[in-house]
């Protein structure tokens, strides 16, 4: 089994986790999986519960893996102690507890969204080091170069776009990487990331995203 998120984008969404002072508990934020256990989203708690409630998705205790319908964790509600008031939502009658990872019962209504190609995600997702010479270089440093020259065809994709200094650009001029001699130091592809949310995050919970989460790069 195995658990997937892309990109170190993923790192700044851990910050989301939960709510920062002044924000209602509801807010919160949780992991969604999808049925084989890749991460695929993550949803308001609202939205959660919401599917736990109409069973579309089931909660992953973030311990043991063990899984919970939405009647099995309201008896699990009830019998959490020694929690802050805030891991709660609070119906006049009971409790329940805020889910930190759901686990979809079936493939609906969330996919892994396609990232939107732009010069910024380019950016990002070569982490400001060129491509060909493979040293980091400062933003205006930076030019983003088609691998197969637009002249020759080459298309503003996400396989044939990349960043290179300016010093490699000149050098690679209107040739590929091989007539060039210039070797990509990885192959660009188009990257998987989930939306960024911007939620600060108290860090005591990061560590259960984290058993879910293997970062690629
Ligand atoms: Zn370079």
């Amino acid at each position: 089994m195995r658990w997937v998120l892309e990109g170190d984008i993923l790192l700044k969404m851990f910050r989301c986790f939960f709510w920062e002072s002044g924000r209602t508990m509801i807010n919160a934020c949780v992991l969604v999986l999808n049925r084989s256990w890749v991460a695929v989203n993550v949803a308001p708690a609202k939205r959660a519960l919401t599917l736990l409630f109409q069973g579309h998705a089931r909660v992953v205790h973030p311990q043991d893996y063990a899984l919970y319908d939405f009647d099995a964790w309201l008896e699990f509600s009830r019998r959490s102690t020694g929690l802050s008031f805030r891991r709660f939502v609070y119906t006049p009658s009971d409790r329940i507890r805020l889910p930190e990872v759901i686990v979809l019962n079936a493939f609906n209504g969330f996919h892994i969204p396609a990232v939107r190609l732009s010069r910024r995600n380019i950016f990002t997702r070569d982490r400001n080091i060129c491509q060909y010479c493979t040293r980091h270089f400062s933003r205006s440093e930076l030019t983003i170069d088609h691998v197969i020259p637009k002249s020759r065809g080459g298309k503003d994709t996400w396989e044939n776009l990349v960043l290179a200094c300016t010093t490699c650009n000149l050098k690679k001029r209107d040739r590929t990487p091989e007539e060039a001699k210039m070797p990509l130091m990885r192959k660009p592809v188009a990257p998987r990331w989930l939306p960024r949310v911007a939620l600060p995050l108290p860090k005591e919970d990061l560590h259960s995203w984290k058993r879910f989460v293997e970062l690629r790069y």
